[in-house]
């Protein structure tokens, strides 16, 4: 193991998923008419099932639009959680990744949850298996277990705490002035960033995201040259040599506020491209360029889009009402145990 940082900061073996793991996932595109069949049909579904729309700022505009029009929630996964528990819907249709629709039973364990797919994964969720990270926790049991909500409920079942990239590093910092040593998984750029701002003792699982790994120093350094002007919002699960050409680092939700608070008039993006749907309609007169994602080392297996995420098509989210089918359980002894962090992460005053 190695010592990158003055406090230790090691990293397990390599946990990131090879890029012939990744799905290559292209959506069909539909004609204006279908999308406009296709969300009549699922608002009256929605409604015949007494359920509502929960969805990630990463899936399909269409839906997006679909989830605020039906008075849904599109949201990162704390406040898809949150809303979801809120909501007297009995029926949760979670559009986003396997782990949203785990956290939103584990909150509502009353409730129906289905997804679209239950074949919509995460390379975060996928590189932390439960069995190796059991071993990993065992062998650091000194530690306190700190682990990223982009995690089966198995592994969060083994936690102390479960974070999200908006509240991360201040239960980081809040843990660090207790003098606990910290156990982080699985994001180990989130985990590097969050340990060089707030000095914690911290140890590494190495897993990434694949959507985020791809942003190249050398591109973004190009484009940034190209367009002095453009403000550069960075998500921290993007590589260290990327986050430091940042103007600011944040979770989905805070680079959405910092296009509107920030005074810049064109933003460069590093984060998966269906935000920039939501900052094109807060700001209409800002503008939003993806950033890249060539360069050595990328893949563009994900081309800043989620493959994941982009399985959350319009016809699957109305097949999924009329089946109600992709229902999601959580067995209810690791839906217990996961409930203690995640209720830890929910009460952390914000
Ligand atoms: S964008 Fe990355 S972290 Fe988010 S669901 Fe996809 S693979 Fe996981």
């Amino acid at each position: 193991m190695s010592t990158c940082t003055e406090r230790m900061t090691e990293l397990t073996q390599d946990y990131s998923l090879p890029p012939q793991k990744v799905p290559v996932f292209n959506p069909r595109t539909l004609l204006p008419s279908e999308i406009t069949v296709l969300k009549q049909e699922i608002s009256e579904l929605l409604c015949q099932r007494d359920a509502v729309l929960v969805a990630h700022y990463y899936v399909d505009s269409d839906v997006q639009d679909l989830a605020l029009e039906t008075h849904g929630c599109v949201a990162d996964s704390l406040e898809m959680a949150r809303f979801g528990s809120n909501h007297p819907a009995s029926t949760l249709v979670v559009a986003g990744v396997r782990f949203m629709g785990e956290t939103a039973k584990i909150l509502s364990p009353d409730k129906t949850v289905i997804m679209p797919t239950l074949q919509a994964e995460c390379s975060l969720d996928l590189g932390c298996p439960p069995q190796e990270f059991s071993t990993f926790c065992q062998d650091h049991s000194d530690r306190t277990v700190v682990v990223y909500a982009n995690t089966s409920a198995e592994v969060k079942a083994m936690s102390d705490w479960v974070v999200t990239s908006s509240v991360g590093l201040k239960i980081v910092e809040y843990l660090a002035h207790q003098n606990k040593k910290i156990l982080w998984a699985p994001d180990k750029h989130l985990g590097h960033y969050i340990q060089q701002q707030t000095g914690a003792d911290m140890l590494l699982w190495s897993g990434a995201c694949v959507v985020h790994e791809e942003f190249k120093f050398e591109a973004l350094r190009k484009m940034k040259n190209l367009y002095p002007s453009a403000g550069l919002l960075v998500h921290p699960e993007s590589p260290a040599a990327v986050i430091e050409l940042a103007d600011m680092v944040g979770s989905t939700s805070q680079i959405l506020r910092a296009a509107s608070e920030l005074p810049h008039e064109m933003f460069i993006v590093a984060t998966d491209r269906g935000l920039l749907h939501q900052m094109r309609k807060a700001e209409p007169e800002k503008r939003f360029i993806e950033a890249p994602t060539a360069g050595q080392g990328a893949t563009c297996r994900s081309c800043a889009h989620c493959p994941w995420m982009a399985m959350n098509e319009l016809e699957k989210v109305r097949d999924s009402l009329l089946m109600l089918d992709n229902e999601v359980f959580v067995e209810p002894d690791i839906a217990r145990r996961a409930m203690i962090p995640l209720q830890r992460m929910l009460d952390f005053p914000n």
